[in-house]
């Protein structure tokens, strides 16, 4: 089909050109003098998207996947309790991880449409006055569901317990989007990926750790090899690595993180804040709703349900086949219940456009009474009237 593929899934996302000519490079020697110009400047800049001072940065050649399980087998030993809310298919997976890798899940079940209830929380750490808890799983923005769990809430209900457990905090979908503080929060563990917020291909694993997550590595029995972090500390002080660096992911990295400090952090959470507003005003104008509950939404991915007697695979199917256009399936217990558009990454209010444009096509293909064009209408107010 001529033109290209407009890609409007939560992740991997578009690439901006830059960043696709900065990653066409030749190889080079890992072990040479000049590595560590590369590799030191961007663990320092990486501090600055998770905004830690005190933390430490870490960049592995691997997924959001693996940065869980560096979370989990570096400062954690074999059957430690943790303790998770499911209200997704990504925090549904890293419990899963958890079992798997013979830790002591403690799961909660949370409706899918809502996140991390703050009061339970609270109200379960007190509970546990023997500290059996090491650590609280928080999905900060939960992908499958469009819902973004307030973090520094889960701070306020951990310190208000007085509970000593770390908090690792999944940022795959947030961080380098929406506002994330390491430092301010106290988070012990985020982590995070190439391809949603940082504009990467995936193929890069990018996680900080606070000094107190890090005393536990030295201690750690948990056996682990290729994700160890001491490995990485031992040889990263240097500026190099413990194994071969993916170095087209170094060089996109070292211009994602230019374009995204030129615009400001502060600039680029308003900028996807925009993109997602629109593209709720547009879910309203068509008469749906979205998966997330108000208070929850997310402004990287929308979940879009549909009524009981529609399919939402054959919106994306039919977007796709005849529009060119990727949407988000629906996971899991959304599975043919909702469509999801992502709203994450290289953006502006006119591709947005474009993404309702092509959303609102395919519902009225297939059979969805709505107003031809009221989605974009609602849009186009919205960016107009909140454009600078
Ligand atoms: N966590 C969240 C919130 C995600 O959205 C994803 C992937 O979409 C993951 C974790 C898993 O990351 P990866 O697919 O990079 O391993």
């Amino acid at each position: 089909m001529a033109g290209r593929n407009h890609l409007y899934i939560p992740g991997p996302t578009n690439v901006p050109n830059e960043v696709l000519n900065a990653m066409h490079v030749t190889m080079e020697d890992h072990r040479s003098p000049v590595f560590p110009k590369l590799l030191t400047p961007l663990l320092q800049d990486l501090k600055k998207i998770f905004k830690t001072e005190t933390g430490q940065c870490f960049i592995f050649p691997a997924t959001g996947t693996a940065g869980w399980e560096v979370a989990l087998t570096n400062t954690l030993n074999p059957g430690d309790k943790v303790l998770i809310y499911r209200f997704g298919q990504f925090s549904h997976l890293w419990a899963e991880m958890g079992k798997r890798l013979g830790f002591d899940v403690e799961i909660h079940q949370v409706a899918w449409g809502k996140g991390i209830p703050l009061d339970h929380l609270e109200a379960r750490l007190k509970e546990d006055s023997q500290h059996t808890i090491k650590a609280v799983l928080a999905t900060h923005n939960e992908t499958a569901t469009g819902v973004t769990s307030d973090i520094g809430g889960v701070r306020k209900a951990m310190d208000a317990a007085g509970h000593p457990a770390l908090l690792f905090v999944d940022g795959v979908s947030s961080i380098a989007s929406i506002d994330f503080r390491m430092d301010e929060w106290g988070v012990d563990g985020a982590i995070s990926g190439s391809q949603k917020g940082f504009m990467m291909p995936a193929g890069g694993a990018f996680l900080a750790f606070s000094q107190k997550a890090l005393k536990l590595v030295e201690t750690c029995t948990y056996p682990r090899c290729f994700l160890d972090l001491k490995d990485q500390m031992n040889t990263n002080k240097d500026g190099y690595t413990p194994y071969t660096p993916a170095l087209p992911i170094l060089y996109g990295l070292r211009k994602a993180l230019d374009l995204l400090l030129e615009e400001g952090m502060e600039n680029v959470y308003a900028r996807h804040y925009r993109l997602a507003e629109g593209t709720r005003k547009a879910v309203a104008a068509w008469g749906l709703k979205t998966c997330a509950q108000p208070g929850f939404e997310s402004n990287t991915v929308t979940a879009v349900m549909v009524p009981e007697d529609k399919d939402a695979r054959t919106v994306i199917a039919t977007a796709f086949s005849k529009y060119n256009m990727s949407l988000g399936g629906g996971l899991s217990e959304l599975l043919g219940k909702a469509f999801r558009i992502g709203h994450v990454g290289d953006m502006n209010d006119v591709s947005m456009l474009g993404a309702i444009a092509g959303v609102e096509m395919a519902l009225l293909d297939n059979g969805f009474d709505i107003k031809p064009g009221s989605g974009v209408a609602a849009a186009i107010e919205y960016y107009r009237s909140t454009a600078k």
